[in-house]
C-alpha cells in the first residue's frame, strides 16, 4: 500500500511519532493508502525550517523578479503534471475526472497571474505636508504562512494561497486535510523541481488537534490562510488573536441562488442542477437555497426534478460520471442526517433523499441528488450547510421578499440571480449581502476576481491584485533631508 510521507525543509520524512493513518478511496469505501500522521514535534520542525528560510539563506536574496519566476515555473510544472494530480485527488477525494482535468489545468494560472505580479509590488512616494522630510512605503512579506485547506478541493484551494504567500515572498507551512492529503503530497514534489530552496514549502500532514492547532498557535507563523467550515474557522481566529496573526478565512456558505419568473428557465434550471449537484454540492458556493418566484416555482420544479434525474451516478474516474460520492463517511452521514432533518420539519421531498443503491456505485459512499420543497427559510435545511447534493426549494413573492429571504442567514459567500431584466440585476447585486453574485450563471471563479465571504462566510479574500496584499505589510520609511530636529519632547 502507497505510503505518503511529509515534506520538510525539502525532504520527505516520517512523523516524528512514527505513526500512519489511513486514507480512503471514497468509490470503494476502502483504504488505498497512508498518510504519516504529523504532531507538534513535526509542525515545530516544519515552522523553524520556513523561518530559516524566510530570514536567511537563498530565498530572503532573491529579488522580486526572481521570484516571480520560480512561481511561474511552478506553474508550468503542475501544467506537465496536471493528468497524474487530477487522477491523485480523483482517488483520494472522489472528486470527477472530467471536473478535476478541467480544474488541475486551470491551477497553473494562479501561478503564472501572481508570478506575474511579484515585482509589480510597488510603494508609493507620500508628498507628504512637512517640509524637510522624504517618505516612501515598502511592501514586504509578512514572513511565516500556515496555509490549512479542506478535503473538497485540496489543489485548488491551496493554489490560492501558496501562488499570492510565495510571490509576495513569505515560506508556508501546509496542512492539508487528514482525509484528502495525497493530491497536495504529490503536488509538493514539483517544488524542489521548479527551483524553490529548501524550507520555502513545507508540508505537515495529520489531525486538526494534533497539526493545526499547534501550527496555529506556533510563535513564529504571522499569518494563517485557511478554508474550511465555519466552526474551526471561529477557533482559529480566537487562537490567532492572542499574537496578533494575520488571517484569511474562506468558509461555509449557504447561497441563495434566486429565480425570477422573467428568466431564461431552460439556462436557469441548468444553473441550479450545477449549483447545487456539481461536485456532489461538496463546494463552499453551493446554490444549496433555490429561491423560486412563486409564478414558475411548479413548472421550475418540475423541469429541475427530470433534469437531476438524468444525473449519473458512478465512478468518478470515467469521464461520462457526473455525479461522484460523498468524500468522506463522516460527510456521508451526515448529509442523511440532514435529510431525516428537512423530512422532520415538514420539508416536502420530491426527489431522492435517500442513499444510492445503483449497481454502478458499488459500495461507495454516494446519496441521490436530493430536492426538498415547501421549504420556509427558518427551517435548519435552509439556514445550516449540508455540504452535500441536497436542495431547498423556497417560495418568494416580488424582489423585495427574495432579498430578505436571501440576506436573512449568518452566511454570505455565494448567490445567483437568474432575470432578463438589467436594472433588476443590478439592483439585486448591490442588496444581496455576498462575496460573490453571479447573474443568469452560476459558480464561475477565475484567478483574476477577488473571492471571499460576507459574514460568517470569512474573513479577506483570495484571487485577484488584493490578493498578494493579504500576504504583505506596508512599512513606511522616513528620511530627514534637511529639518531641524527641534524640541525633543514634541511630536514632529
Ligand atoms: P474543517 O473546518 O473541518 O477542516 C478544515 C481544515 O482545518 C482541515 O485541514 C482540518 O484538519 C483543519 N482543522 C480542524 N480543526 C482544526 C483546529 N482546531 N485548528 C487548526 N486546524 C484545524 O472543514 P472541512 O470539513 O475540511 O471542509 C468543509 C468546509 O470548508 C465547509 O464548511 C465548506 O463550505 C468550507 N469551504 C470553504 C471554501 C471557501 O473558499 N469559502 C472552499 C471550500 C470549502
Amino acid at each position: 500500500m502507497e505510503q505518503f510521507k511529509m515534506y520538510i525543509d525539502g525532504d520527505f520524512v516520517e512523523a516524528a511519532s512514527g505513526e500512519w493513518f489511513d486514507s480512503f478511496d471514497p468509490f470503494t469505501g476502502k483504504v488505498w493508502s497512508q498518510v504519516a500522521a504529523g504532531g507538534p514535534a513535526d509542525v515545530d520542525r516544519a515552522v523553524q525550517a520556513a523561518h530559516k528560510a524566510f530570514t536567511s539563506g537563498p530565498w530572503s536574496e532573491l529579488t522580486a523578479s526572481q521570484r516571480g519566476m520560480l512561481v511561474h515555473r511552478l506553474g508550468d510544472l503542475i501544467a506537465r503534471d496536471a493528468q497524474k494530480l487530477a487522477e491523485m485527488e480523483v482517488q483520494d477525494n472522489g472528486k470527477l475526472l472530467a471536473e478535476m482535468q478541467g480544474q488541475v489545468n486551470y491551477v497553473p494560472q494562479w501561478f503564472y497571474y501572481f508570478g506575474g505580479l511579484a515585482d509589480k509590488i510597488e510603494g508609493s512616494v507620500i508628498p507628504l505636508d512637512k517640509k524637510g522630510y522624504f517618505n516612501f512605503t515598502r511592501h514586504e512579506p509578512l514572513g511565516v504562512v500556515a496555509a490549512i485547506t479542506a478535503w473538497n478541493s485540496p489543489l485548488l484551494l491551496l493554489a490560492w494561497k501558496l501562488a499570492p504567500a510565495l510571490a509576495a515572498g513569505c515560506t508556508v507551512v501546509i496542512k492539508p486535510s487528514e482525509f484528502t492529503s495525497a493530491s497536495t503530497l504529490e503536488f509538493v514534489k514539483l517544488i524542489k523541481e521548479a527551483g524553490f530552496p529548501d524550507g520555502v514549502v513545507n508540508v505537515v500532514t495529520g489531525y486538526g488537534k494534533d497539526v493545526g492547532e499547534p501550527l496555529t498557535s506556533h510563535p513564529l507563523v504571522r499569518k494563517i490562510a485557511f478554508t474550511g467550515s465555519d466552526a474551526t474557522g471561529r477557533a482559529i481566529n480566537q487562537i490567532a488573536a492572542k499574537s496578533f496573526k494575520r488571517v484569511t478565512l474562506e468558509l461555509g456558505g449557504k447561497s441563495p441562488n434566486i429565480v425570477f419568473d422573467d428568466a431564461n428557465l431552460e439556462d436557469a434550471v441548468n444553473g441550479a442542477v450545477s449549483g447545487i449537484f456539481a461536485a456532489t454540492g461538496q463546494t463552499c458556493i453551493a446554490g444549496s437555497r433555490l429561491l423560486l418566484q412563486e409564478s414558475i416555482h411548479d413548472e421550475f420544479v418540475e423541469k429541475l426534478v427530470s433534469l437531476a434525474k438524468t444525473a449519473r451516478m458512478g465512478n468518478p474516474m470515467s469521464t461520462e460520471t457526473q455525479v461522484g460520492p460523498i468524500t468522506t463517511k463522516p460527510q456521508y452521514d451526515k448529509v442523511l442526517s440532514y435529510i431525516d432533518v428537512a423530512k422532520n420539519e415538514g420539508a416536502n421531498l420530491a426527489l431522492g433523499g435517500t442513499p444510492a443503491s445503483r449497481p454502478e456505485c458499488g459500495e461507495g459512499w454516494f446519496i441521490e441528488p436530493t430536492v426538498f420543497t415547501g421549504v420556509t427559510n427558518d427551517m435548519r435545511i435552509a439556514q445550516e450547510e449540508v455540504f452535500g447534493p441536497v436542495l431547498s426549494v423556497i417560495k418568494f413573492k416580488d424582489e423585495e421578499e427574495a432579498v430578505k429571504i436571501a440576506n436573512d442567514i449568518r452566511f454570505g459567500l455565494g448567490s445567483g440571480v437568474w432575470t432578463s431584466d438589467i436594472g433588476r440585476a443590478i439592483r439585486m447585486s448591490e442588496k444581496i449581502q455576498a462575496g460573490t453574485v453571479w447573474v443568469n450563471t452560476y459558480r464561475a471563479v477565475s484567478y483574476m476576481s477577488p473571492f471571499g465571504g460576507y459574514k460568517d462566510s470569512g474573513v479577506g479574500r483570495e484571487s485577484g491584485i488584493e490578493a498578494i496584499y493579504q500576504y504583505l505589510q506596508t512599512k513606511s520609511v522616513w528620511i530627514n533631508t534637511g529639518a531641524k530636529t527641534g524640541n525633543p519632547f514634541v511630536l514632529k
